[in-house]
């Protein structure tokens, strides 16, 4: 079996409408396919009819954009109730702020001599997407101010360059409480990616296992090979579920569907803790 429970469509900042991310899936011969856009569950409808039609399961996930002092963090929502009011209402906050803070990139960009608009932006974004520093990226890429997404991140949208602006995030321990509540599964998304800001710290890992985090992503393609035993070992002590996931983007990235995969009996554990957690057993992750 090949499973793959992390990838983007264009509902936030993956290049492919859902359906289509579900048929590369397919062909890529994956069984499995969690589809986790950034703040939204919209395109999880799309992604499950196609599921259904080429037989491959769709794992519905939602990343949802947290931050801990100057730590960057994503946590990963494994089926969540997208009625629940509190998270809905959390995730719609965070995405209504991203157009601001998107705007504000733009500004810095401008002081900065990098000439492009927010029309430029806003030609980027799919309808209803929700709008990301990679929708700058491209903008910039469109401009020819930088050849790919990469250079436009190195050079002045990482968190430790000149034109990063955050927007609203969540602490990641009310990121993980929320998602609990709202009979998910909560899996950090990868912790030692750093991505020109800091790594989230095993004492923080730690401590998220105290309000119910229950899986970590070790395989992911910003963890190099010879971190990922320490994180396997730290991930056993803590009783976390190990995912490996590819964080498929599309073209928006190189990496490609199904490029890291989850071994089956995690993904069994994974599923085991998602059935406990629809029936609001809060000890989901003690099993
Ligand atoms: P945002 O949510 O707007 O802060 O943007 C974060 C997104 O930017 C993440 O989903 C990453 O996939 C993407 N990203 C971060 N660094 C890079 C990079 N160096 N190249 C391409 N995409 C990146
Ligand atoms: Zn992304
Ligand atoms: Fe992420
Ligand atoms: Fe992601």
């Amino acid at each position: 079996m090949r499973i793959d429970l992390h990838t983007h469509s264009n509902v936030s900042d993956g290049s492919q409408p859902p359906a289509d991310v579900v048929a590369s899936a397919a062909q890529a011969g994956l069984d499995v396919v969690g589809l986790c856009d950034h703040d939204t569950t919209s395109g999880w409808l799309e992604a499950i009819i196609a599921g259904e039609q080429l037989g491959v399961e769709v794992i519905p996930g939602v990343e949802i954009s947290c931050a801990r002092g100057p730590v960057g963090i994503h946590m990963l929502g494994y089926g969540i109730n997208p009625r629940y009011a509190e998270l809905a209402d959390e995730l719609e906050r965070i995405r209504n702020d991203r157009v601001p803070r998107a705007k504000a990139v733009v500004r810095r960009l401008n002081a900065l001599g990098v000439e492009i608009t927010w029309q430029d932006v806003v030609g980027q974004v799919s309808n209803e997407t929700v709008v990301g520093r990679p929708h700058i990226a491209d903008a910039m890429v469109a401009r020819g101010v930088v050849a790919d997404r990469h250079e436009a991140f190195a050079r002045y949208l990482n968190r430790s360059c000149p034109a990063y602006v955050s927007h609203r995030v969540l602490d990641p321990a009310s990121a993980v409480e929320m998602i609990t509540a709202a009979d998910g599964v909560a899996v950090i998304a990868h912790p030692k990616a750093g991505r020109g800001g800091a790594q989230v710290s095993d004492e923080l890992i730690a401590n998220l296992c105290q309000v119910g985090l229950v899986g970590i992503e070790v395989d992911h393609p910003d963890h190099p090979q010879q971190i990922r035993p320490a994180l396997a070992d730290l991930a056993d002590q803590l009783q976390l579920v190990k995912l490996g996931s590819s964080d498929y983007h599309g073209t928006g990235k190189t990496i490609a569907i199904g490029q890291e995969t989850t071994d089956p009996q995690q993904y069994e554990a994974l599923r085991h803790a998602m059935r406990r957690a629809r029936w609001g057993w809060e000890g989901a992750r003690q099993g």
